[in-house]
């Protein structure tokens, strides 16, 4: 079954085992995920330049694991569950693990009301979360420096969308991306290289993130 038709809001609501069935997958990938380099970077460019946002498509939480803290999710997070018919919502990891649900696969329950329990993640066919948008559509009201796309396979015209306003108001975009993506085209600076690479690099180098301390004293 393609994945597409598994996690869409129609099987979840028809034949929720299915779509759990992948759920599981994703949930437990999630789980035992740590952030890597790259999610650690980003982490300190927040701390150095704290109006520095994170746009991410990623369901895993990783970007706030690593401890950033403007980030918008726009695809939701995996780690939190609600029930699909009453306000119960729950922290995601530790429910599923309690009673040793992770190793009896099944659709979990809402112990409020006993409907199906989902992630809060949009699933194929379902609108974009409204708070991630208007914190998006916010970044772009109050103009930006600089539009970074760091990995990201741009398949989602809403990720593109970013680069492609920068780029049309003049404003330096930069992909850091092993491969040609839908992005590229508004790209002023290209890095096809590994991101931790790309960002380790920056890092040490870039006078136009970090701040100048010499300018400071
Ligand atoms: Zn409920």
């Amino acid at each position: 079954m393609p994945i597409e038709e598994a996690l869409s809001s129609t099987m979840l609501r028809d034949r929720p085992e299915v779509t759990w069935k992948y759920l599981w997958e994703i949930a437990e990938k999630c789980r035992t995920t740590l952030p890597n380099r790259c999610h650690e970077i980003l982490t300190n460019w927040q701390k150095h330049t704290p109006n520095t946002w994170i746009l991410t498509q990623n369901v895993d939480g990783l970007h706030t694991k690593a401890g950033s803290q403007k980030v918008i999710e726009i695809h939701g997070r995996a780690a939190t569950l609600r029930c699909v018919h009453c306000p119960f919502h729950t922290d995601g990891n530790r429910f599923l693990h309690d009673e040793r649900r992770y190793h009896s696969p099944h659709v979990p329950k809402c112990p409020d009301c006993g409907h199906v329990l989902r992630p809060d993640v949009v699933l194929f066919g379902e609108d974009l979360p409204r708070r991630a948008l208007k914190a998006l559509e916010q970044l772009a009201e109050d103009g930006v420096d600089l539009v970074m796309s760091i990995g990201t396979s741009s398949l989602f015209p809403y990720i593109t969308a970013p680069m492609q306003l920068a780029h049309a108001a003049g404003i330096p975009t930069v992909e850091i991306n092993l491969e040609e993506t839908e992005a590229t085209p508004f790209a002023r600076h290209i890095l096809r290289m590994p991101c931790t690479e790309a960002l380790e690099s920056l890092t040490n180098n870039a006078n136009f993130i970090l701040p100048n301390h010499a300018d400071n004293d």
